[in-house]
């Protein structure tokens, strides 16, 4: 038998993989992965002592513990074995990638196949090299389906995920300018993004395309085997047909001609396209409608995630999760709609965009002079500069400033939105709002 092949014998033997030595590894195969600071081969012994079922570690000095495993290398290895598992189980999986919404579209997909299959979904956000193999591992015999988020930043990351989780379903969400820094340029982000409908190309799988995205269409030039959604073009079609508080839709049927209303708990025009998908995907997998509908309209967000946020004094947008130009500018232009008469924006500064930073951040602020708000309140060292030129803003260096001021002087009967990148922590104002 193949070193691989015997790993996955003991792995299947245990609880399931531990890559974290403070955690409870009784009974688990503990994995010593090394980080920038940390070098997991030094906590083998003690995962041991605490009754770990196996470990795999990469420091030959450890060849002598009983039920460890010695290999080359511990993430290959880790990645291998997923590959091994995703085999062994033999289950159709979906793999979802794109700028924005991944989560949010795993989500909603995983909402509606749950009507149908027992599922497995990445939990959280647990996208990249090791979170994939993670989630692989962690589908057991009783998965009927798997749905895994793939993450990228870099080009040639997607293909590497696509080889390990080896999808036969796949969708990208949309492109759009995000982790510029990485991909050097929105064409970096076509190729890296690319690569999902060019390992299902290859592989004979179906893709689910948004037909009215002119570069997901142009992408998947030459793709046979596809699906079409998209608010005008496609099997499944649909409109907003309100978006106040919440998303309201109207979906149509193109293969049995019929129309359904569903009200979902979601905020944000935005979230159309991903309805939109889950609704497809759904619909191709043999869920039924009102299946679909059900689970749809059940779904609520958590983790800062677009999420309605009414507290004694004001209501809240709270979108502090992720932020970047594409996503800033359907949430401002979200924001542009809500009919209140004292809007607030509170807005931090955007990461990872590299020289595109200024120009990015000063497109962000012609967007916001549109908006007819009656503050705005940028926070982070992106907007520094920016302020300057325009003082009918508040500027505020760290979120910790921003609460100070909020402190100080107590705001209400506001309608806020709060927009920004997860380490700016905007949450945090939630308190004094
Ligand atoms: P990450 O790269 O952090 O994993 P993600 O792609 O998983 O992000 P979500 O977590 O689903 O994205 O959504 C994050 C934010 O992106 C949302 O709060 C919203 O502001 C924005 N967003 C969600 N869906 C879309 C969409 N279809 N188009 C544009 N922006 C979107
Ligand atoms: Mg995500």
């Amino acid at each position: 038998m193949s070193q691989i092949a015997n790993i996955h014998q003991a792995f299947l033997a245990s609880k399931g993989v531990s890559t974290d030595s403070r955690s409870n590894n009784k009974g688990f195969m503990f994995f010593a992965l090394k980080g920038a600071n940390f070098d997991g081969n030094k906590y083998v012994d003690s995962v041991m002592k605490d009754e770990a079922a196996f470990a795999v570690a990469d420091d030959e000095t450890l060849s002598g513990l009983t039920n460890v495993f010695i290999v080359e290398d511990v993430l290959t290895t880790l990645q291998e074995l997923a590959r091994f598992h995703r085999r062994y189980l033999n289950i159709p999986i979906l793999a979802i990638t794109g700028s924005n919404g991944k989560t949010t579209t795993k989500e909603l997909v995983a909402a509606v196949l749950k009507e149908k299959y027992t599922i497995k979904a990445t939990s959280g956000n647990y996208n990249n090299h090791i979170g994939v193999p993670l989630t692989l591992l962690s589908m057991d015999e009783s998965i009927e389906f798997g749905v895994v988020e793939m993450g990228a930043n870099h080009i040639g990351e997607i293909e590497a995920l696509c080889k390990i989780a080896e999808p036969n379903y796949g969708i990208i969400t949309n492109v759009g300018k995000a982790h510029l820094e990485g991909f050097g340029s929105f064409e970096g982000v076509k190729t890296a993004k690319g690569e999902l409908y060019q390992y299902l190309k290859h592989t004979n799988g179906i893709v689910f395309i948004n037909a009215d995205n002119p570069h997901l269409d142009q992408m998947a030039a030459g793709l046979s085997n596809r699906i079409d959604y998209g608010p005008n073009h496609g099997k499944i079609t649909g409109q907003i047909t309100a978006d106040y508080p919440f998303v309201a839709i109207k979906w149509h049927s193109g293969q049995t001609n019929k129309s359904y209303d569903i009200s979902t708990q979601l905020i944000g025009a935005y979230n159309l396209e991903n309805i939109l998908s889950a609704i497809c995907i759904g619909y191709a997998l043999g869920v039924n409608e009102t299946a679909i509908n059900k689970a749809l309209q059940a779904y609520s967000p958590s983790n800062n995630r677009s999420q309605f946020i009414q507290t004694e004094n004001n209501q809240i947008i709270m979108d502090a999760y992720n932020a970047n130009p594409s996503s800033m500018q359907v949430a401002l232009q979200n924001f542009g709609r809500v009919d209140a008469e004292n809007k607030i924006l509170i807005i931090g500064g955007m990461k990872e965009l590299g020289s595109d930073s200024l120009s990015e951040h000063s497109k962000l602020i012609d967007t916001i002079k549109e908006l007819k708000l009656s503050q705005v309140m940028l926070i982070g060292e992106e907007f520094h500069n920016l302020a300057n030129d325009n003082k009918e803003f508040s500027f505020f260096a760290t979120t910790d400033e921003l609460i100070d001021s909020l402190k100080a002087s107590r705001i209400k009967n506001a309608y806020f939105l709060i927009k920004g990148s997860r380490s700016n922590k905007l949450e945090e104002v939630l308190p004094y709002l």
